[in-house]
């Protein structure tokens, strides 16, 4: 009994530790799922010719880099416009940690990589899962880009958080300026226009590249009218 209450004492973060325990399993079957899609990936690379390697290997790396990128800013949306912090389930899980970023944007880069990294990656088991089963024969073209893909788009979206939490960190060391400064990952500059009224755009934040681009559609004000409309959601006024 002491040494749990040393612990709980000692302990970095504010929620229980059941929830702890999930996370740090969440992140080893994360590491697990990527070393054995990767490792398939690889293994049907050497079966391709280098010209198909090249372009197989480029253009999943883009595509699943931008998806990831595409996905950070859809969820983080639905997080910051809908629902209600009380609501069941996904209230105090989902929707809590995008409005209190809203009040204390600093307060992310005091949170550890278990916390930080911990809820991406037991989201990332429903798409970790499937590809295991669906894409299996890595010399079948379509297969070997499916496993490649995931690959890339599964490190783009378990990174967010850490690339979102390196944006709004205070003092960064100098590699994290120089792959922020190359649009790599996300750049302050980039994000904070987010964190600027009316707080209703650039959405993306594993490396930002869509946001321009959003912004310009008006892609996120466009389909919160739609989801509006169809789900027939009042606007809330606060
Ligand atoms: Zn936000
Ligand atoms: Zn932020």
């Amino acid at each position: 009994m002491k040494l749990l209450s040393k612990l709980k004492a000692k302990r970095s973060y504010d929620y229980s530790p059941a929830h702890r325990l999930l996370e740090v399993c969440a992140i080893f079957s994360f590491f697990a799922f990527l070393s054995v899609i990767g490792l398939r990936a690889v293994a049907g690379f050497v079966t391709v010719s280098l010209y198909q390697a090249l372009w197989i290997g480029s253009l999943s790396a883009i595509l699943g880099y931008i998806a990831a990128d595409f996905v950070s800013g859809f969820v983080h949306w639905m997080g910051d416009t809908f629902g209600d912090i009380d609501m069941p389930v996904l209230g105090a899980a989902f929707i809590k940690p995008f409005r209190d970023h809203h009040v204390d944007p600093e307060d992310i880069t005091r949170h550890d990589f278990i916390e930080v990294n911990g809820n991406n990656s037991l989201v990332l088991l429903i798409i970790f899962v499937p590809a295991f089963f669906l894409f299996k024969e890595a010399s079948n073209l379509w297969h070997l880009f499916m496993l490649s893909f995931t690959v890339f788009f599964a490190f783009g979206i378990f990174m967010t958080n850490q690339f979102h939490k390196w944006a709004h960190l205070p003092e960064r060391p100098a590699w994290i300026v120089r792959l922020q400064s190359l649009s790599l990952i996300l750049a302050p500059d980039n994000h904070n226009i987010h964190h600027t009224s009316p707080f209703d755009t650039y959405y993306c934040i594993t490396n930002g590249w869509l946001n321009p681009l959003l912004h310009r559609l008006r892609f996120f004000q466009l389909s919160e009218k739609l989801v509006r409309w169809v789900l027939r959601i009042p606007k809330q006024t606060t």
